[in-house]
């Protein structure tokens, strides 16, 4: 199999995976427990975090584990809506994962907030002075993605965070396709930030929310009281020793890694154009692990299902939802033609592609097109 999907998930971290399997067989405690094998659980965890909160240049108080990055933003943007006030307005963008999407579409429903989506350019970038001119004093909270998952388009997140940082108003950014691609830290302003471990190789799972301090915060979930009160639910110890090892190994990678795959995007870039095919991705500003192409009068599923055949493993366009709409709501929001969208396919790659896994991708690419198209 060659995997080229690696924006919905990606393989374990094989460091990752001994560092886990020590804890699921050795360190097993309770963290919460008080006997030694509980402080031993304790340990391990308290120093996972104080390596994520260095990587991230956070403080280690202003991270919470959690389960999923799913988890984190349902708890960032109803945590906020709970401290609103009287104030009413939220501003997101219309490409935003559905995580962000469906919360607010359901707090819009139960608590009758007003919901602000904002469009991007045929890029598929949301335009900061665009997103800003909608903050009024009803607005409470912004929520915006660092980097979109369908196309690997890189948003003006710090942007967005220099003019929220003096106004009383919860910005959250979804940073779950950052780690290990660009290079992200919490140096630039948030009030939270959403992570995901298997989006950059750790296990699935487990999920960080970054809370800055100040911020007024209220659990999600309710019970033992661990997380500092905040999140209640014995954690997931081993899950959160193989997040800070894959984490880690993710950032030292990432200089190396940029540069092999721009070279391989390259060239999946050539052979696209040379098949009539068209490039969805904004080259010069995106990840470049990521590279969204249609080739149109071939519908997404249908190269995908002929890829497989071939043991490729791409995209249609988000895996989450690729079940129902395929994220192709985010390429209509950047208004390309329903013809382009219908056949849009993501390729995403990981420091663990190859070259051959390239070229051989490109190889059945070529015979995939030239057997549907013609
Ligand atoms: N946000 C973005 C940008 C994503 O790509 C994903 C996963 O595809 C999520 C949020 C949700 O992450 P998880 O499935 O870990 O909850």
């Amino acid at each position: 199999m060659i995997y080229l999907d690696n924006n919905a998930t990606t393989i374990l971290d094989e460091q990752a995976g001994k560092a886990m399997q020590e804890c699921f067989y050795k360190i097993y405690g309770n963290p919460n427990s008080i006997h030694p094998m509980g402080l031993e659980a304790y340990r391990v965890m308290e120093e996972s975090r104080e390596k994520i909160a260095e990587l991230l240049k956070a403080d280690p108080r202003e991270i919470y584990f959690t389960s999923s990055a799913t988890e984190s933003i349902n708890w960032a943007l109803r945590s906020a809506t709970s401290f609103r006030g009287k104030r009413k307005r939220v501003i997101t963008s219309a490409i935003e994962h559905k995580a962000v999407l469906n919360t607010l579409k359901d707090l819009q429903n139960s608590e009758g907030i007003e919901v602000i989506i904002v469009e991007p350019n045929k890029q598929g970038i949301i335009f900061a002075e665009k997103l800003l001119e909608h903050v009024n004093e009803d607005t409470y909270l912004v929520s915006l993605m660092a980097v979109n998952n369908v196309t690997g388009a890189i948003q003006p997140y710090e942007e967005v965070g220099q003019y929220l940082e003096a106004k009383n108003i919860f910005y959250h950014i979804d940073a779950v396709q950052t780690i290990g691609k660009t290079s992200f830290n919490l140096e630039s302003f948030c009030n939270f930030a959403s992570f995901s471990a298997h989006k950059f190789h750790g296990p699935k799972g487990l999920g960080i929310l970054y809370v800055k301090r100040g911020t007024a915060l209220r659990p999600l979930l309710t019970g033992g009281g661990q997380e500092r009160g905040m999140r209640s639910s014995t954690q997931n110890v081993p899950g959160v020793v193989g997040t800070a090892v894959a984490m880690e190994n993710a950032i030292k990678e990432l200089n190396s890694t940029t540069e092999k795959l721009r070279l391989f995007r390259d060239s999946i870039v050539k052979a696209v154009r040379e098949l009539g095919g068209v490039v969805n991705t904004p080259l010069d500003h995106s990840v470049p692990n990521t590279v969204n192409i249609s080739i149109p009068g071939v519908r997404g599923e249908t190269l995908v299902n002929a890829l497989a055949t071939s043991g490729i493993c791409i995209g249609t366009s988000s895996a989450c939802s690729s079940r129902n709409d395929g994220g192709q709501y985010v390429l209509k929001a950047m208004k390309v033609r329903e013809e382009i969208s219908e056949s849009a396919v993501r390729v995403s790659m990981s420091r663990f592609t190859t070259k051959t896994e390239v070229e051989d991708f490109i190889k059945s690419l070529r015979e995939a097109v030239m057997l549907l198209k013609f």
